[in-house]
Formats: C-alpha cells, structure tokens, sequence
C-alpha cells in the first residue's frame, strides 16, 4: 500500500515532509505520485494522461483558478485532439472557439480589409467538418481532425477536465521556488501567494512544465542549445466588433498582410470581436520601443487614424530555435509523456531523451524555417 504525497506548512518542531512508503521498489515508486509544476496545457494534458493511467498527480500552479493564460496558442494538432478524444475530451475541445460557422481559411491579402485577396487556403470550418466535408487537412487517417482555437479557450477546457479526474489535485496561487532530489524522490519548496506560507511538497518524481523562463529547467543545470532570436514580434489583442463588417472578402481564421508599408498577420480569437495581431520587426529596427505599434496595427489592418480600438492586452517576445541539452536529471524531467508511464520498468526513462530531444530539435527546426520563409515572404514584396 502507498500512502499519498502531500504538500505540507513548514512547521520547525516537526518534520515536514511526508515521505512515500516502499522506496527503492521501482512499481511502488512509480505510483507514489508525481508532482507537476505548471498548469499551463503540458502541465495540465500530462496530468490527465498519468492519472488516466491511475497515477496520482498533484499539480503546483502559480495563477488563480481560472485566471486566463495568455492569448498565443491558436492551432491544435491532430495528435493534440487524439489524445483529448482518449481522455473523452475531444468534443468538449472541438465545441469550443469560434462560432460553428467561422471558416477556418487562411487568406492572404495586401491588408486584412482591402478589396484584393491574393489568395486563400480555404480549411473546413466545424460545421462543415461535422458534416465531412473535404479540405487540404481532411485526408488524414485519423479519427480526429486538427482544431483551431486559441488557449484562452482551450485551457479552462483542460483544468475542468482535470479537476473533475480522481487522482488529480491542482494547487492554486502556489509559486515554486526551488527542489532537491535524493535517492527516493524530490522535495518541491514552494510559497503560498495567498498569504506567503513555505510549503514543501514530496514525491518520487517531479515534472517542470514551467514554461518558458522554467525554473525547474535551471535546477537541472540545463543550458539551451541554438539560436537565441530568429525573429522579433510585436502582438498586440485587440477588441474591434465592427472588423468583421469590415471585410470585402469572407472572413478567415487567419489573415496574411502583404503590402510595401506594413506586413503581419491577424488571427480571428472569437470568431467575433477579438483578434490577435502580429507585427513582425524588420532587420534594421533596432527594438520594439523604436517600432510604431499603433501605426503598424493600422498598416496590417488596412484602416486609417479615424479607426478606434481597444488594445486588451499586448506582448512583444522572441522567436527562438533553443533546445535544452538535457531533459532529466535523475527523477526530474522538464517536459514529457512517455517518461512516466506506470507500466514500464525505470530504465524507459532513460529512453525519454533519445525519444524526445530529436523531435523537439525537429520541431524547432521547421519552426525557424518558416519563421525565416515567411520573413522572405514579407520581405519580397514588389513596392
Ligand atoms: C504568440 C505565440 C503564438 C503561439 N501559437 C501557437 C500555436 O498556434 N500552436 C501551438 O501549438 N503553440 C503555439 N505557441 C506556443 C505555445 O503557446 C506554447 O508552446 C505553450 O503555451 C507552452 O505550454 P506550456 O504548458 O509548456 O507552458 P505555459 O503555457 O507557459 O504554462 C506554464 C505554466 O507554468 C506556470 N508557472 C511557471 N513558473 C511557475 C512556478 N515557478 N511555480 C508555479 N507555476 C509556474 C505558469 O503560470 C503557467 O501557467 C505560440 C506561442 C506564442 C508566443
């Protein structure tokens, strides 16, 4: 029998730690729980598929409950809406986003509400991927075709699933500072922001899905690998209900702005009244305070000083091609799936950095490739 980790106030008379019954013995180490840092969609996904396969989990999370994450994510992949559909969670998913009838076409035009449209990649929207109806991402061999939808949608999706699993607990307001790790597991040093509290936390194994200023990866002495900037965006959320009266051609998912003034992009969030608008830095733009943001906007939007908006929030981040050197140090690991699974012998967590670092160098790669295509793109528009 295994007892549960919990998370524990320092209390100096006594011993604060609880620790896991039957350490040593790699089947009762696997099931005495894992701790995961970070309540983001990594965090949140691999705390569903280790309880799915009856592994408690307690994940350490610093927002509130239900404080929105930030507006990034738009896209999830077909592999992304397998594993909802095994977790019973792909309708929810699917349901979710912009309205049934928001095509889900990508257009490429000289600005988002000009008259001319280069050209367009026209993706099935829900409804008609509820009713089978073809597009140039249909011909997969999957039950679960890809979605499109931002995060800020998605991820109270995922905590609510989560929440709602038996060998879950998330934690709250909860910021993890530090951890140490010995021969049956680690120790998480966390403070409560609620009212400042030390707690420490035990488990025999220990996931950072922190992000990415990830803490867990300093601890594990990992350096990052690559390219420190392939590109520069501005993003700015905006609210505009009219925008979508605004356009001569029928709205889409994503817009491409292609002209001599201002290139960029706008993603539709609500299918509504928000959208998410990227301005992506020239070479010879020294930083993002030396970029005019708001006329930008304007460029990529196509609209002139008399168009009123309201900013909801803003961003301006690096695009980098940064892998990490190491993914675990003993039973700590910065990300993962396979690595925890209940049923393997320890030794298949070794096989996690073989299996996991080549795909993230593969996926960093394509990303810096279209970053850099797309920046060429921009670039070599005829003035
Ligand atoms: C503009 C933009 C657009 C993007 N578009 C896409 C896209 O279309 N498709 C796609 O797949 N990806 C996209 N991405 C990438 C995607 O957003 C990230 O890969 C994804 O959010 C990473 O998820 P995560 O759970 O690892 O980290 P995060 O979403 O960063 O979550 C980390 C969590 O950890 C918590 N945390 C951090 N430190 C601590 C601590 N010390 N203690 C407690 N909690 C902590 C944070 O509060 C947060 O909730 C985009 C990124 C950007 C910047």
């Amino acid at each position: 029998m295994l007892r549960n980790f919990n998370g524990f106030k320092t209390d100096k008379s006594k011993k604060m730690i609880q620790e896991t019954q039957h350490e040593g013995q790699s089947a009762a180490r696997q099931n005495a729980g894992v701790l995961i840092v970070g309540a983001g969609r990594v965090g949140l996904v691999l705390a569903m598929d280790l309880a799915w396969r009856g592994i408690p989990v307690t994940v350490l999370e610093q927002r509130r409950r239900g404080e929105p994450p930030e507006v990034k994510c738009n896209h999830v992949a077909v592999r992304s809406m397998e594993v909802f559909r095994r977790l019973g969670m792909a309708e929810k998913v699917r349901a979710a986003g912009q309205p049934d009838d928001y095509a889900h076409d990508v257009a490429y035009r000289v600005s988002a509400v000009s008259d001319l449209e280069l050209t367009r990649i026209p993706i099935t929207g829900r409804r008609e991927r509820r009713e089978g109806a073809p597009g140039p991402d249909t011909g997969w061999p999957t039950a679960e075709l890809p979605h499109r939808i931002n995060q800020i949608f998605l991820e109270p999706l995922l905590f609510e699933h989560a929440a709602a699993m038996p060998n879950i607990r998330i934690v709250n307001c909860i910021e993890v500072s530090d951890f140490d790790q010995d021969a049956k597991g680690v120790t998480v040093h966390a403070s409560s922001l609620d009212d400042g509290a030390e707690l420490h936390f035990r488990a025999a194994y220990l996931v950072g899905c922190d992000g990415g200023r990830s803490m867990v990866r300093k601890g594990i002495g990992e350096s990052l690998q690559g390219d420190a900037v392939v590109q520069r965006v501005q993003s700015t959320y905006i609210r505009k209900p009219k925008l979508l009266s605004l356009f001569k051609h029928r709205p889409a998912w994503a817009t491409f702005s292609l002209n001599t003034r201002r290139c960029g992009n706008m993603y539709a969030i609500d299918g509504k009244e928000t959208w998410l608008i990227h301005n992506y830095l020239l070479d010879g733009e020294a930083d993002f305070d030396s970029v005019d943001r708001d006329r930008c906007i304007r460029d990529i939007l196509g609209v002139g000083a008399d168009f009123e908006y309201e900013v909801i929030s803003k961003e301006d981040w690096f695009g980098r091609h940064l892998v990490a050197d190491r993914f675990h140090d003993r039973s700590v690991f910065i990300a993962g799936d396979a690595a925890l699974r209940g049923w393997a012998d320890e030794a298949i967590l070794d096989a996690y950095v073989a299996e996991r670092q080549p795909i993230t160098e593969q996926v960093s790669v394509f990303a810096m490739n279209h970053a850099h295509a797309m920046a060429k793109a921009r670039g070599a528009v005829p003035a």
